[in-house]
């Protein structure tokens, strides 16, 4: 039975999937920083390339799900900046980097907490949304829980690659176990952002449902915050400081099942979402009606100071989510 609540949060979702990207900046340089960080993990280890020999019982975008090795096949250029070479000890020599089929850990990591975000989960399995607004990869990058139902399916995402990895590792297949294992951190990071678990404020979700203008502050201030990240990473005057924030988090094993550990970063994203929401209005107000802001907006409000409690509230999430992905990692990876 649709009561008007379900109708409501139908209504919601439907126009949140015509946003189709949902995407938080820069996998590849947190991940990498996370990996590269973890006491007593040997990053650097070699690991062999192995052909890709699994059952999974979910559908893909098939010619985006690439099962081969990206870096072997000269697919996936790695290029990091100074700085993440000099925080890290990593040395980059790219025509090397593959040695007799084998790959370092961090370059898997690296490579592959991006590709999620390749075109692979372009799988729309409602039938109505499909047909009107085509495939997106909203569903299976984001989370909605409205009373008891829940909606879209970022945590199955995760707890789906977290189960192959660990198939993969206990076969002795390492290569894909840090593979799968990369991909599910790619959605652990994703619903750590809190517009990939909410949307707006009720006043503006009910606005959303009648007026276009709503529909695209909202759509605009999700894409600011996906990218303030990659500004973060790339671009901020506090970068260094972030770096360090994000090397120095302890690794957090939390004695859960990794579905509740999934259900707890969702809850903790979501906590969190309207003080980011208004900081985010509080920068970039306007703007977000016409455009989402620009690495150059970025840098002007930097300048102003008007990010400072932004930067101090994404500095609390990506502690956080450093620690958890930390533990993700040697639980998965070290106790098999
Ligand atoms: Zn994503």
């Amino acid at each position: 039975m649709f009561n008007l609540t379900r109708v409501v949060v139908f209504l919601i979702i439907f126009l949140m999937f015509s946003q189709s990207l949902f995407s938080w900046g820069s996998h590849d340089i947190f991940t990498f920083l996370v990996a590269t960080s973890i006491p007593n993990f040997d990053y650097q280890k070699l690991v062999e390339i192995r052909d890709y020999d699994y059952v999974e019982n979910r559908r893909y975008n098939t010619e985006k799900y690439v099962t081969y090795d990206l870096v072997a096949h000269g697919k996936a250029k790695i290029t990091f900046d100074s700085d993440l070479l000099k925080v890290s000890g990593v040395e980059l020599i790219q025509y090397q980097l593959v040695q007799d089929g084998k790959l370092p850990v961090w370059a898997i990591f690296y490579v592959y907490s991006r590709s999620p975000d390749n075109g692979m989960d372009f799988v729309e399995e409602s039938g109505i949304v499909n047909a009107i607004l085509g495939d997106t990869q909203a569903n299976r990058h984001a989370y909605l829980k409205v009373t008891f139902f829940e909606y879209m399916e970022g945590d199955k995402s995760f707890l789906h690659f977290i189960k192959m990895s660990k198939e993969a590792f206990r076969k002795g297949d390492e290569y894909w176990g840090y593979r799968f294992l990369s991909y599910a951190l790619h959605y652990l990071e994703d619903l750590m952002q809190p517009y990939h678990v909410r949307p707006g404020t009720v006043p503006e979700l009910i606005q959303f449902l009648f007026d276009p203008k709503m529909r695209v502050f909202l759509r605009n201030a999700h894409s600011t915050y996906d990218d303030y990240m990659t500004f973060l990473l790339t671009r901020s005057k506090y970068k260094e400081e972030f770096y360090k924030l994000i090397r120095e988090a302890k690794p957090l094993t939390l004695p859960v099942s990794d579905e509740q550990l999934i259900y707890e970063a969702i809850l903790f994203s979501y906590s969190m979402f309207f003080d980011v929401h208004d900081e985010v209005k509080k920068a970039f107000g306007e703007i977000l009606y016409n455009r989402r802001a620009m690495m150059e907006d970025f840098e002007k409000a930097e300048e102003d100071g008007k990010l400072a409690r932004l930067y101090e509230l994404t500095k609390k999430l990506a502690s956080v989510l450093a620690s958890l992905c930390k533990g993700v990692i040697l639980k998965t990876a070290l106790q098999n």
